[in-house]
């Protein structure tokens, strides 16, 4: 930081050096020029005087070689030959006059130069206001005197005019010479004539011959007086000032100097800085890394090559209980914290051993002791410490207290043996399944014992939640349960299933499988139970119905039998002839009504289950009284009734009237299902034919409207009807009879359309067989 300061000061110094160099050079620069100025003037004036002072002594001298005897008329030739040549020498000199005691001229002579004028003719009174002061003073004093500056519009204004007083031929005359100031200037100042001067010429500090200057630029200026022209006349000389320190080159070597100095320092300035910073850096990583090592949660010891301790960062003496770094700092393997005996001998040889090279790095348990004797479980990790060009400096250890973690996995054990145990000891099978990959996390073993190791049981049972519940609703519910059957085990389970976080903190599928065959079965078979018992109440109470029917229609039924044997007998009496049809439908009143005593009859010993009459029945006979009793209920309904039997059909072993029973109810059902299709008879086919194994098969075809699958399996249910006015009890009664008598019965579609039922019957006596 001192280094930036002062770099920052001299940084400073040498710019202010700068400016006072700048400034130096600058007044050096003034100082100069003013002397060159006052040299110049100085110079320009000297030579003035001496021009004006030896044309004074010419002028004076004129008259002196002029023969004194001889009249101004006289030797007025003689003075224009000396005027002339003089003021052809001196070209300031423009016009000499003579005046007389009357100021009137009495001679003029103009110089032969291209400027010289006559502006006074001879006779004339000389009147010339600037100079009549000088004449008046010429006289008075008799000597020369200078008149004041005018201008003519001539060329050489402004002009002066010098009157010295003369005697030629003993007469005394004005001599007036008008010299041009401008022109003895012009003579003055040829030498040193610089483009920078400015000459003026000032008369009363007035300007009279003035030099243009501009004014915007600043100058420098000098005056000074000329003689021997009277006071007031001055000659000033300016200069412009030499404004720009850049138009010298010293200047320029200085401030390039200057700019390679300001660079160098600030150069140095960003040195310093990053010197400064790059040290800040250091230091913070320094303190940095000591922090880290002593807050590091692993204790560590760095040792030369021989295993002499020469550093410990604070962990490590704190996890060895030890107050400061000398108790340890200098020893040499075995150290003060290893354990004695054994174990100790143990971290000996493994040190050996990594010395040796045989090992590179490696890792060992064991129990550290502290000095108050007490011992803790800790890692113990060496490795070398390598420079980068490969020099082996000593080893690195690494103590990391472990008793924690130990004791931690200690309790996870327990608390995993708890967890197994309690699963294990469960009926149900547990399954935990990751969703995504469906990969099998967790399975008891009443699990692993249904479903084996894989994740196949819980996925299909997840199958089945889904096909009963749907897959939308299983997804978004996180907890489900139902009643499943798994077809590979044919065993019933209560699935309940939940989405729980797994200890990655993923989310699974947990499913508990609980068997609930047993149950399931014998809630089955309650429900069977509860519909049989329901079943033979109400055909207790039909049987007691028909029972008391019977008791009531025996009665009218006998009246009608013997009703019409009475009818018979008095028709006899009264002669009618006895091939008369009367008699035959008499006779068939009669034949019905003890049938229907005898149905009564049967269905009272049926409900009383009472064994039927077998008996051999031949086939035709049956037919034949089928036919006749169905006749009647087709002709009701127009359908059309009509029967087959196989001609090798003898008889049959039945109960007759229990089997024409069934065969009516068959037809009758026929009609019914064939009546009100519209565009087609009722039509109603018994066909008979025999069957292997000595059976008679009886098959009623019709064409009606069929029976659903559905219904196929309730048909021989009691009460099933799908009739407004049936009873639902026919087949069910059909089916009771044939079971009776070892037969079947089976349904199947007609072809086309309708329904087939199928009565097969033995032929015969199996017993006596
Ligand atoms: P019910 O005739 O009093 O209804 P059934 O036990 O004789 O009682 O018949 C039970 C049911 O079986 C009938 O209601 C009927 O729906 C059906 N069924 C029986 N036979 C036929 C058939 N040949 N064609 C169509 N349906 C029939």
């Amino acid at each position: 930081m001192f280094g930036v300061i002062m770099t920052w000061i001299m940084l400073i110094c040498v710019i202010i050096g700068m400016i006072f160099i700048g400034r130096v050079i600058q007044s050096e620069d003034q100082k100069s020029q003013l002397s060159q100025l006052h040299q110049t003037t100085e110079l320009w004036a000297e030579s003035f005087s001496i021009r004006l002072n030896s044309d004074l002594d010419r002028l004076g001298q004129l008259h002196n070689a002029l023969p004194q005897n001889l009249s101004f008329r006289d030797n007025l030739s003689r003075l224009e030959q000396q005027t002339r040549e003089l003021m052809q020498q001196r070209a300031e000199i423009l016009e000499i006059n003579y005046l007389d005691g009357n100021n009137r001229v009495v001679a003029s002579f103009a110089s032969p130069h291209p400027f010289g004028d006559i502006t006074l003719r001879t006779g004339e009174r000389y009147q010339r206001p600037s100079t009549m002061g000088a004449i008046l003073r010429s006289r008075r004093t008799g000597s020369s005197s200078f008149s004041e500056p005018y201008s003519l519009p001539i060329e050489g204004s402004p002009f002066i005019d010098l009157v010295s007083p003369s005697i030629v031929g003993g007469e005394r005359y004005l001599q007036i010479s008008r010299l041009s100031i401008w022109s003895l200037l012009r003579q003055a100042t040829q030498s040193r004539r610089d483009a920078s001067f400015r000459i003026s010429l000032l008369y009363n500090s007035e300007p009279i011959v003035a030099a243009s200057t501009d004014s915007r630029r600043q100058t420098i200026t000098y005056k000074m007086h000329l003689s021997p022209l009277p006071a007031g006349f001055e000659l000033q000389v300016s200069s412009y000032a030499q404004g720009l320190l850049t138009q010298n080159t010293l200047f320029w070597v200085i401030s390039a100097l200057g700019i390679f100095l300001v660079v160098a320092l600030l150069g140095l300035i960003r040195f310093n800085w990053r010197q400064n910073s790059t040290e800040t850096a250091l230091r913070a990583e320094s303190a940095l890394r000591k922090t880290i090592a002593d807050s590091q949660l692993s204790g560590l010891q760095v040792t030369d090559r021989n295993g002499r301790i020469v550093y410990t960062n604070r962990t490590f003496t704190d996890l060895l209980g030890l107050s400061a770094n000398e108790h340890l700092i200098g020893q040499l393997p075995p150290y003060s914290y290893w354990p004695k005996g054994d174990a100790g001998f143990r971290l000996m040889e493994l040190f050996d051993t990594i010395k040796r090279g045989q090992m590179t790095t490696t890792s060992y348990e064991f129990h550290p002791l502290r000095p108050d004797g007490s011992t803790f479980s800790a890692f113990i990790h060496i490795s070398p410490m390598i420079t980068v060009e490969g020099t082996h400096l000593g080893w690195l250890w690494t103590l990391t207290d472990i008793s924690e973690i130990r004791q931690a996995q200690e309790r996870v054990t327990a608390a995993h043996e708890r967890f197994t145990r309690v699963l294990e000891s469960m009926q149900d099978a547990i399954s935990v399944v990751d969703p995504q990959s469906n990969v099998l996390l967790f399975s008891n073993t009443v699990y692993d014992s249904l479903f084996g190791e894989t994740s196949q049981g819980h996925l299909q049972a997840h199958m089945e939640l889904i096909n009963q519940m749907g897959e939308k609703k299983v997804k978004e519910a996180s907890d489900m349960s139902s009643d499943i059957y798994l077809e590979d085990l044919d065993r019933w389970f209560d699935l309940h299933e939940r989405t729980i976080t797994w200890t990655d903190r993923t989310a699974v599928r947990l499913q508990i499988l609980s068997d609930i065959t047993e149950r399931r079965k014998n809630e089955n078979l309650l429900v069977e139970q509860q519909a049989r018992s329901e079943l033979n109440s109400r055909l207790v109470t039909m049987g007691e119905m028909a029972s008391s029917l019977a008791h009531e229609l025996n009665q009218p039924l006998t009246a009608i039998s013997n009703y019409a044997f009475i009818v018979s007998s008095l028709m006899k009496k009264a002669g009618v002839p006895e091939e008369h049809e009367m008699f035959y439908s008499i006779s068939r009143i009669e034949a019905q009504a003890q049938r229907a005593a005898a149905i009564i009859q049967r269905i009272r010993s049926f409900t009383k289950r009472s064994e039927p009459k077998m008996e051999s029945i031949p086939v035709m006979n049956l037919i034949k009284e089928v036919m006749e009793l169905a006749s009647i209920q087709a002709r009701r309904h127009n359908a059309k009734l009509q029967y087959y039997v196989a001609p090798d059909i003898t008889n049959v072993w039945c109960d007759e009237i229990m089997i024409e029973q069934v065969l009516l109810n068959l037809i009758k059902n026929g009609i019914e299902a064939s009546v009100g299709i519209e565009g087609q008879k009722p039509e109603v086919t018994l066909t008979v034919y025999s069957g292997i194994d000595h059976h008679i098969i009886f098959e009623v075809a019709d064409n009606g409207v069929g029976i659903d699958d559905e219904h196929k399996a309730q048909l021989f249910d009691p009460f099933f009807t799908t009739k407004s006015t049936g009873m639902g009890m026919g087949l069910n009664i059909c089916r009771t009879i044939v079971e009776l008598h070892h037969g079947r019965l089976t349904i199947s579609d007609n072809i086309g359309r309708g329904t087939i039922f199928t009565l097969t019957l033995p032929s015969e006596n199996k017993q006596t067989v």
